[in-house]
């Protein structure tokens, strides 16, 4: 629960009817459960992106973060989410791609522990400064390529990545608990689709699911 949300520049974008639009949104583009939606209607987005954005931080679209990044749309963070816990909130989820930390706020509202993975040293930065602010102690973050996954913490019952490539590294495989699921975008950049795979002992079951388009998941990290 956030019990210390810092009360940013108050006016327009922080109000209930603001949020209440967004969610609205939601609802028409298929998200029902209310569950998500509470977890969406609680999280202050526009704490996440740069003032000069903050009017447009309930609207439904991916906005600049920096260094060549976007935040999520609010929808894809809500499907991804949803996917994340349909057979229930995994006690350890992995997140590859911290970004601002928007996601990763979504996910620790859920009480799971988080560890998430960030290539890009700025943006892990800000997103630590931004996480603690909002008071979520159970959130472990890492500057490093989350193609390797997190191997100390593992295995992971959820794992999600917000970022996008044509393969699913074999280390996330392995590093998915049994009974586990990862959700990632799968494809060539302008093909991609919310995919989801779960794991029963050593077999991964592939669902390929809504068209979607992400930055790409990069090697190696960034100072
Ligand atoms: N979760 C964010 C989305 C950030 S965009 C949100 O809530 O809005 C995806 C992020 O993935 C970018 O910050 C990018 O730097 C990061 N990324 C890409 N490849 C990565 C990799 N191999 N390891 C870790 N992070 C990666």
């Amino acid at each position: 629960m956030i019990d210390n949300e810092p009360n940013l520049h108050g006016i327009g974008m922080t109000s209930a009817r603001t949020r209440e639009r967004m969610i609205s949104r939601l609802q028409e583009k298929g998200i029902t459960s209310p569950r998500i939606l509470d977890l969406m209607r609680m999280t202050p987005r526009h704490f996440f992106i740069d003032e000069a954005l903050a009017h447009q931080a309930y609207d439904d679209n991916a906005l600049p973060i920096g260094h060549g990044q976007t935040i999520s749309q609010p929808w894809v963070v809500a499907r991804m989410t949803e996917l994340l816990i349909e057979n229930g909130v995994p006690s350890k989820i992995l997140e590859i791609g911290t970004g601002c930390g928007y996601q990763t706020s979504v996910l620790a509202a859920l009480g799971a522990d988080i560890y998430s993975v960030e290539r890009i040293r700025p943006l892990l930065d800000q997103a630590r400064k931004r996480l603690s602010a909002l008071g979520y102690a159970r959130v472990q973050l890492k500057h490093a390529d989350g193609g390797f996954g997190w191997t100390a913490e593992a295995p992971f019952q959820g794992i999600l990545a917000a970022c996008g490539r044509p393969d699913i590294p074999d280390e996330l495989l392995q590093q998915l608990a049994d009974g586990g699921r990862l959700v990632m975008p799968l494809g060539e950049r302008e093909q991609q689709h919310l995919t989801v795979v779960d794991r029963v002992g050593n077999d991964f079951n592939v669902t390929k699911l809504d068209a979607v388009r992400f930055v790409p998941f990069q090697r190696g990290i960034l100072k």
